[in-house]
């Protein structure tokens, strides 16, 4: 049983205070640079107001919950009318309460602890499953993007979200619900610095950015949200004294996970790809290795246009492999 997305209600009740204006330094390929870039400030920078009116936080929804498409408008921001007239959406298409995607993603849904036990070679699935991530959004800009890619092949993606990015892209963050994608958590400030003190894990702030972030994600999408899943910012392998941290996940139900492909969207100038070519041919290299499991790692900023237009271009090499696409819970 669901309780419908209350998606909608709760959107308006965020009213755009301060965001960065892109991302902090995004996630660093650990494998390759063995000093991830510290950012200068962990203060973010103000930016005018929201185009949001702000509304009270605890103002409850009068209507009823959307309709969600399986094929929504671009803007997805138009509910289609509900021929049934019923306060209860269609199967499959509310917020399966304590998680983070819609019922219909049930079927492609694997739980963060078991994706990063396949990462390990532990109990790998039968089939060949790859899992596109996208971390450091949402974002108006390539978000909608990625999404439009995702629908018009009809696979599914894993956002991992930074808190301080939600107020600018509310609707961003409800669409890619509502289209069969998951959200999982990247921390609130992104912040190497104050996340990784001299490299080494804070967990007292790992576990308040836990906190903000989700507690974040609920004010947009609604009190039955909830995640299994966490990418620390630059990626679990990055970084020393981690194990407190990970037992204050844990604790919260919650599991990190690394990745296997990089695009390299994010990997120091000189050798990041300049075309999209070059993007896909990193985001496949698992294909090549003959992997049963592929958990690709691309970046969902305002700068990274070009990631979000190779989207197509990775998926239709995966489908062409005979990978099924899942999504991270
Ligand atoms: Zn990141």
């Amino acid at each position: 049983m669901h309780t419908g997305l209350r998606f909608r209600g709760a959107v308006a009740a965020l009213a755009a205070t301060a965001l960065l204006g892109g991302c902090a330094p995004a996630g660093l390929d650990p494998q390759v640079t063995a000093h991830p870039e510290i950012p200068t400030s962990a203060t973010p920078t103000p930016q005018g107001p929201g185009s949001l009116s702000p509304m009270p936080t605890d103002t409850p929804s009068p209507s009823p919950p959307p309709h969600v498409s399986p094929s929504p408008s671009p803007s997805g921001s138009t509910p289609a009318p509900d021929p049934g007239g019923s306060e209860t959406p269609p199967d499959g298409q509310g917020l399966v309460p304590g998680s983070n995607h819609i019922a219909s993603a049930a079927g492609y849904v694997h739980p963060a602890a078991t994706v990063q036990g396949w990462l390990k070679g532990e109990s790998l699935p039968t089939e060949k499953v790859v899992f596109l991530t996208f971390d450091d959004g949402p974002n108006p800009v390539t978000t909608p993007i990625i999404l439009a890619a995702l629908r018009d092949a009809d696979v599914h993606a894993t956002f991992f979200v930074l808190g301080n990015q939600l107020a600018q892209a509310p609707d961003v963050l409800l669409r890619t619900l509502e289209e069969g994608n998951s959200i999982n958590l990247h921390s609130w400030s992104h912040d190497y610095g104050y996340l990784y003190p001299k490299r080494h894990a804070n967990a007292d702030r790992i576990e308040d950015e836990y906190l903000r972030t989700v507690a974040e994600v609920r004010r947009i999408v609604g009190d039955d949200f909830d995640t299994q899943g966490w990418r620390y910012p630059g990626g679990h392998m990055s970084w020393k004294s981690l194990g407190d941290a990970d037992a204050r996940l844990a604790a919260h139900g919650v599991s990190w996970i690394d990745w296997n492909a990089d695009t390299r969207d994010s990997a120091p100038k000189a050798s990041r790809p300049t075309t999209v070519d070059q993007i896909v041919a990193n985001a496949t290299e698992p294909i090549r290795q003959g992997m049963r499991v592929a958990v690709v790692l691309g970046h969902d900023t305002r700068e990274k246009k070009l990631t979000a237009d190779s989207v197509s271009s990775i998926i239709a090499a995966y489908k062409a492999a005979g990978y099924t696409f899942g999504v991270i819970s």
